[in-house]
């Protein structure tokens, strides 16, 4: 955090007027994040995954910032994400589509320089008739899988494949690669399977790299690591391994404006189906974020929001603009119209809102809203 205070951050507010949520994306901690990682895997390189819009943070803004960090291989989920990462990247830098090639987009990988991840026979064979058909050599990652049933070649096709990779065939294969299941759960054996299949198919592919490790994948150690990691939720802030001290700093900071406050006494029903229901004279302030804004619904009556370091509870039922929390905790009068109270910052970590929400940190992150103004540092 950059120490600026709330006191401040509301004279920025009031300053700039408009939105009723800041949400402040720390580019120097994401370059940070980059480097540690980086140095985790060194020798290996780090690529970066910039899938769903970078996580949410604005694939624009993190993009540049990692290729000025040493970053040349980008991955994303889809075609339409590289080609709109293509304009923002130098030459010689990768675009990666993890999907994999789809139909009718040969031409246009080929021509933009979009590595698609072959993930099975059919998407091999497609992509080497359109080398064949260009008369020249096309760039690709082939994926397998080892044990996820998701993406990827599967193992009963990897002798045929073989055999097509030692045809002359106009491919050019740049690394094998497959994906972890369970890397944040450093204690599941599902690990040390995925890690042994990853060796058979080493053994099998061994004219070619290997590229492994997610984030959690990068803490397992260095035999996940192969010549390319490629981490996603730890470059953005979110805990690689679950149980364990988060390594990474956060770059996601999330303030949001009171827009009423009121007491209530004993007996009042408070939010959407009066799923609450006070039993004690409270005060209330209403906040400008809902789940609209990437809040889920199901943090009703369950999280909450920082003032001062002082935690005050999300009550009865997250609407689609606003949540109700109960503020009896600070001074009267502490929060007023335009206060703005931390939901993501120095007291609540994306974990914290992820695990009252009942989901994962991606989540929240993939999920903040388009109505604050973004202020990238
Ligand atoms: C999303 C994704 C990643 C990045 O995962 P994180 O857990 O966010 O580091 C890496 N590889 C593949 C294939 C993915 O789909």
């Amino acid at each position: 955090m950059d120490g600026m205070t709330q006191e401040n951050r509301q004279g920025e507010a009031t300053r700039m007027g408009g939105a009723s949520g800041y949400l402040t994306i720390d580019l120097a901690a994401l370059a940070r994040n980059y480097e540690r990682l980086a140095a985790e895997v060194s020798p290996a390189k780090a690529a970066a995954v910039v899938k769903a819009d970078a996580y949410g943070l604005g694939a624009d803004r993190v993009v540049p910032k990692l290729y000025a960090q040493g970053c040349r291989h980008f991955f994303v989920a889809q075609f339409v994400e590289a080609l709109r990462l293509r304009p923002l990247l130098p030459a010689d830098a990768a675009i990666f589509v993890l999907n994999g090639l789809q139909l009718g987009n040969e031409f246009a990988s080929a021509r933009d320089g979009i590595v698609p991840v072959i993930n099975s026979l059919e998407q091999w064979r497609q992509w080497a008739s359109a080398a064949k058909a260009l008369g020249r050599t096309l760039p690709a990652a082939l994926q397998f899988d080892t044990g996820m049933s998701r993406l990827g070649v599967p193992p009963e096709d990897r002798a045929t494949l073989a055999d097509l990779v030692k045809a002359e065939n106009g491919i050019d294969i740049l690394f094998v690669m497959s994906h972890l299941a369970s890397a944040d759960d450093a204690g599941s054996e599902q690990n040390g399977d995925q890690h042994a299949e990853m060796a058979r198919i080493a053994a099998e592919f061994s004219q070619f790299d290997t590229c492994f490790a997610n984030s959690g994948g990068i803490f397992l150690g260095k035999a996940y690591h192969g010549v390319l990691a490629r981490p996603g939720v730890a470059l953005y802030g979110g805990a690689p391994t679950a149980g364990r001290a988060n390594p990474m700093e956060p770059v996601v900071s999330l303030d949001v404006a009171v827009v009423q406050t009121r007491t209530v006494p004993s007996g009042t029903r408070v939010g959407y189906g009066a799923s609450h229901v006070t039993t004690h004279e409270t005060r209330l302030a209403t906040i400008a974020a809902g789940y609209a804004d990437g809040l889920p619904r199901s943090l009703s009556g369950r999280g909450a929001v920082y003032c001062d370091g002082i935690r005050l509870p999300i009550i009865g039922r997250v609407s689609m603009d606003s949540i109700i929390v109960d503020v009896s905790a600070l001074p009267e009068g502490r929060l007023t119209l335009g206060s703005l109270v931390e939901v993501l910052g120095p007291h609540q970590t994306l974990e914290d809102v992820a695990r009252d929400a009942g989901t994962i940190s991606y989540e929240i992150l993939t999920g903040l809203g388009h109505r604050y103004e973004r202020n990238y540092r």
